[in-house]
């Protein structure tokens, strides 16, 4: 073996080397293999031009993957690529495009990204070598008034996102009618991006989309570009509405990696919220990691999850290598979204030519920016998505070069999760994309925008979703006075046009802008339905970076005053929550142990706040008088008797916080099987619950009309469970830590909790949904 295919396992030996004594961080080191490429020559139909144009940027031959996706994509049929960071997926549609384009000299392409970024860089990238008469444009918010309609009259590749397909294109059209007309193919990139609210409302724009290109004689081919997720077919095919193929074997060539998964001590002298112990936050032991790695020369990137936090990680970085060589502090920097483009650039060439060892960074470099082959990358805290971990680790090695990837875990019971259950890394399926374009309170200003667009007739029901759902949502509208029913359809009828007021990054419901009060400088906004817990009056309010406090929320006139100041306490919201079943979709049961999926009403009840000290100390509570709030979502719930409970061993005093200790953690684990944040998410557990008459656990989507995570939850529950238990299970606390069962965003200031109930709780419940049962 070569030197070089060592240095991933030898940077580790470094870094362990580096540990402070009595300290055990590393739960798990594996070695991944190194994977040839596999080039193939180039599709018979690829003009001989184009390839000479590629093989001057470098591209004597393209690899397998690249081959079979384009072959879909120039055959017809809708495609998704779905392989890993830098294997090249651009190629794939390069090629179809680039020749269609060629071959018929008025043909057009629509490129979508989730991101501005991206779409840039992809921009720069095909200029390098596409041919004059293409002409590519971006025609995003940035792109000035008087260029547009040079975009529109002449660009023949626009590279868009759905932001301005949704508010800029498809409502003008008729304007577009030349660009639709031609419209060989729709590119859709980082498709894994579109997921939850989000991605909901942007597979019914595509619906949109398709419709529009069909009104002017168009029925253009999509191709996908993902990270590798579970079921890319599926997902492609609910995001676009079109069955699409998959293409998902990996052949470009990859470096051995040593992946290594890092547990930070628990530190005995600090107690946190409740007396709970407290680790040594993975901000700190990710500076340390850095600084080891950049005293070896390793150019290592540092993923952390704040921008706050990368900063205060390369400062601390800097402040140690000043003791061991005044040389190196000035090798290292921080890297945020924010930064100019030339700024980023700078630091980018600086990190690629090793005149920088070390960077943090927040998760701003994670799409389309040109940084691969480093030696070492260090994720602090779990990015939220497998993909997105592959997506960071995927920055370091090259072929013939092995390099480091450290995980390093959060105080959070998910962390706790992945690093005590290697496999569930290393060896599982990315997580299946969840979206529910189904979801009424999506499909309602979706149907007004379509209808604003063309008239919504019959034959068009069914791209929209299942007919009977669609005709519901129809009739709602007709019924607000939204819509107008005619024999040959659904019209819209106002002069003025729904796409304004429909946010399709939100959660589509009303906004609170967030103000400073001595400058009139909106800093941000916050969805209506969590301005209560996020911004009520003396909430210490955090924006990039910078820490307000709340003078004020009128809610009549949708604002939050702040000023500037940091106060030494954060504010905690105390609230008082009520679930209602509303209607109850599937329910099974397995013996005493029910287990349903549906509608629920939360009510909610903010009664005033918490004011603590970082070290966990509550100074006060402060109480505050606003009205509740409920929201109409969708859940899933299990019941548990007390035969159960008395079986499990849970004395009836402890049922409460067994519960509580139970859904919290289940909260913190759903996001490994449905691609959301915790904080899309919400529960309730109590000991005896009005409507299903038993000890009951929620938990329930946190939109209005649900994104598909209590469903995805309801599908998963086995694993997800098994997963929940196992991470409390494994925590080394003696009662409930934030590694465990306690919750950054619980009403309740985490009481009561029982950690050793919940274990017995949720293994009981396990027993009986898994139980082989006799045949009735
Ligand atoms: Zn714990
Ligand atoms: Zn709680």
């Amino acid at each position: 073996m070569r030197v070089s295919e060592q240095r991933g396992a030898r940077l580790l030996e470094r870094v362990l080397a580096g540990v402070p004594s009595g300290e055990n961080p590393l739960r798990h080191a594996r070695e991944l293999p190194e994977r040839a490429a596999t080039p193939v020559p180039w599709p018979s139909w690829v003009p001989e031009e184009l390839r000479s144009r590629f093989a001057s940027c470098g591209i004597d031959a393209p690899w397998a993957h690249q081959v079979a996706a384009a072959e879909h994509a120039w055959a017809g049929r809708h495609v998704v690529i779905s392989t890993g960071t830098a294997s090249g997926k651009s190629l794939a549609y390069q090629l179809p495009v680039l020749t269609t384009l060629a071959e018929r000299p008025k043909a057009t392409a629509l490129y979508l990204s989730p991101t501005k970024a991206l779409g840039a860089d992809q921009l720069r990238a095909l200029s390098a070598f596409c041919a004059a008469d293409v002409r590519p444009a971006a025609y995003d918010g940035d792109t000035p008034m008087p260029e547009r309609d040079w975009v529109r009259a002449h660009s023949r590749w626009v590279f868009s996102n759905p932001d301005m397909l949704h508010r800029g294109i498809l409502p003008a059209h008729a304007k577009w009618a030349q660009f639709f007309r031609r419209l060989a193919y729709v590119v859709v990139d980082e498709c894994h991006g579109y997921r939850g609210v989000f991605g909901s409302h942007v597979a019914l724009l595509l619906r949109r989309l398709r419709r529009v290109a069909r009104r002017y004689g168009s029925d253009p081919v999509f191709v996908l570009a993902s990270a590798t997720v579970s079921d890319p077919a599926e997902s492609a095919s609910l995001l676009t509405g079109v069955p699409c193929e998959a293409v998902t074997e990996d052949a470009s060539p990859r470096g051995a990696r040593t992946v290594a998964l890092w547990e930070p001590p628990l530190l005995p002298e600090l107690a946190g919220e409740n007396g709970a112990p407290v680790r040594r936050s993975a901000g700190a032991e990710t500076a340390r990691i850095l600084t080891d790695l950049v005293v070896e020369g390793a150019r290592t990137l540092a993923f952390v999850r704040s921008r706050r936090g990368a900063e205060l990680t390369a400062l601390s970085a800097r402040q140690a290598l000043s003791h061991v060589d005044a040389s190196l502090p000035e090798r290292v920097a921080a890297y945020r979204a924010g930064f100019l483009p030339e700024e980023r650039r700078a630091l980018e060439q600086a990190l690629a030519s090793g005149s920088l060892l070390g960077v943090a960074s927040t998760n701003a470099l994670e799409l389309g920016v040109d940084i691969a082959g480093l030696d070492a990358v260090v994720v602090a805290g779990y990015p939220g998505t497998l993909a997105s971990f592959w997506q960071q680790a995927g920055r370091a090695g090259r072929a013939g070069d092995s390099a480091l990837v450290v995980f390093v875990a959060r105080d959070d019971p998910l962390d706790t999760y992945l690093v005590h259950n290697p496999s569930a890394v290393l060896d599982k399926p990315i997580e299946a994309t969840v979206i529910d374009p189904a979801n009424p309170y999506v499909l309602a200003p979706q149907l007004a925008c379509a209808a604003a667009e063309l008239p919504v007739t019959e034959a068009c029901l069914p791209s929209f979703g299942p007919v009977a759902a669609v005709r519901r949502v129809l009739s709602d509208l007709v019924a607000d006075g939204a819509l107008r029913r005619r024999p040959t359809g659904w019209f819209w009828t106002s002069r003025e046009r729904p796409h304004a007021s429909v946010d399709i990054r939100g959660s589509g419901g009303e906004q609170v802008a967030v103000v400073e009060g001595d400058s009139g400088r909106m800093l941000g906004t916050v969805d209506f339905g969590s301005a209560f817990t996020s911004v009520h009056e003396g909430a210490v309010y955090l924006h990039q970076g910078t820490s307000y406090v709340v003078d004020e929320l009128d809610l009549s006139s949708g604002l939050a005053l702040v000023h500037r100041e940091d106060p030494e306490w954060t504010t905690q919201p105390r609230e008082v929550v009520d679930i209602a079943v509303l209607s109850t979709e599937t329910s099974r049961s397995f013996d005493a142990v029910s287990v349903c999926l549906g509608e629920v009403a939360v009510t909610s009840h903010v009664v005033g706040y918490l004011r603590r000290l970082p070290t966990g100390e509550v100074l006060d509570q402060v109480p505050l008088d606003l009205p509740s709030q409920t929201l109409r979502t969708r859940a899933v719930w299990y019941t548990v008797p007390p035969s159960v409970l008395s079986a499990a061993g849970v004395p009836k005093a402890d049922v409460p916080g067994a519960l509580h200790a139970a859904e919290h953690a289940a909260i913190g684990l759903l996001p490994l099987f449905a691609t959301c944040d915790r904080w899309d998410i919400g529960g309730v557990s109590t000991a005896m619950h009005p409507d299903t008459g038993e000890a009951t656990v929620f938990v329930h989507d946190g939109h209005p009309g649900g994104a598909g995570f209590a469903d995805r939850a309801h599908a998963a529950l086995v694993p997800w469970l098994t997963a929940t238990r196992d991470a409390i299970a494994a925590c080394e606390c003696p009662a409930g830590c934030p590694s465990c069962v306690q919750s950054p965003k619980c009403g309740n200031g985490n009481e009561p909790l029982d950690k050793a109930g919940a274990v017995a709780i949720l293994t009981a419940v396990l027993d009986a949904v898994t139980a082989e049962r006799p045949a009735a």
